[in-house]
């Protein structure tokens, strides 16, 4: 019957170029691999256990927070979000959930050298097993597909099989290196590699070598849950038409249909003044409800 109910994580991953762009909602987590032996994190979990931000905001909505509740009053396992249980703060299509536990993904962009880089995409079965690093250090050198395999095989080694453990390796590579640089996969050597590169993050000399060849430019990132603060207070009137045009979706209307800062009298008085964009009736009562805001009587009848 949970499967019915239960819902999902998303990664996404736009590749254009140079230019990679990755929105999340969940747990799984997409790290990239560059040649300069950099990883870094293009996700954000999205765990009531380790995220603080999202504990505040979901208390603030109207959620509660707390362990399993079984032994006499002692709470067991990650935090879960009340009602439903769920440890995530953010899913795509749990049913059972509170409207507080939002769709709305983090989103990263970064620009690659044109050393390129690898992305490992997975689910949270194997960052539960394997950290970011050791993730990427277990598989680099091998072919994206191989190395696939061996990431589960390293998580199933350590962990067992808890949960699930879906694992995606992708190579962004240049045209005239077709094939990526093999890297020594005896144990003696990726355990040097692994002083070297705790050694060339500490000290300034010779690092600038090292991240000059795998160099990341941050392009772009926003992970806020809240629509005020990720649409920003634009305002788009299509001139010709006269119509706005509604900020999450996308469809036009006349003004008097929706609600935007514009148009004081279509408020409910229950609601704060909305200091975002133009927003559809429907949408913004969607808002209101994952902002905990939702009113007992519906805030406009259009
Ligand atoms: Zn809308």
């Amino acid at each position: 019957m949970t499967g019915e109910t239960s819902g999902t994580t998303v990664t996404f991953v736009v590749i254009d170029g140079w230019t990679v762009t990755v929105a999340s909602v969940g747990d799984s987590r997409c790290i990239l691999d560059t040649q300069g032996g950099v990883v870094s994190l293009l996700t954000v979990d999205h765990r009531l256990e380790e995220n603080v931000e999202e504990r505040e905001r979901v208390t603030a909505s109207g959620g509660e927070v707390g362990r399993l509740n079984v032994f006499g009053g002692n709470g067991v396992g990650p935090l879960r979000c009340w009602p439903g249980g769920l440890c995530l703060s953010r899913s795509i299509g749990d049913t059972d959930v509170g409207e507080f536990i939002v769709p709305i993904p983090h989103v990263k962009q970064v620009k690659l050298s044109s050393a390129g880089g690898r992305l490992i995409i997975a689910s949270d079965g194997i960052w539960d097993a394997l950290p970011s690093d050791i993730a990427a250090q277990s598989c680099r050198g091998l072919p994206a597909e191989l190395a696939a395999k061996l990431v589960v095989k390293e998580a199933l080694r350590s962990r067992g099989l808890k949960d699930d453990t879906t694992c995606l390796v992708v190579d962004i590579i240049p045209y005239d290196h077709p094939v990526l640089p093999p890297t020594p996969r005896k144990k003696q050597n990726l355990f040097s590699s692994l002083i070297f590169g705790k050694r060339s993050q500490n000290s300034g000399k010779g690092s600038n070598k090292l991240s000059a060849v795998g160099v990341v430019e941050e392009l772009f990132e926003e992970g806020s849950a809240m629509l005020a603060e990720r649409l920003g207070k634009d305002f788009p009137l299509d001139s010709n038409s006269g119509l706005f045009r509604c900020a999450i979706c996308q469809v036009d209307q006349p003004p008097n249909e929706g609600l935007s800062v514009n148009s004081g009298p279509f408020f409910s008085p229950a609601s704060k003044p909305w200091e975002g964009p133009f927003l559809c009736a429907t949408c913004r009562r969607k808002k209101d409800a994952m902002e905990g805001k939702k009113a007992s009587i519906p805030a406009v009848t259009a």
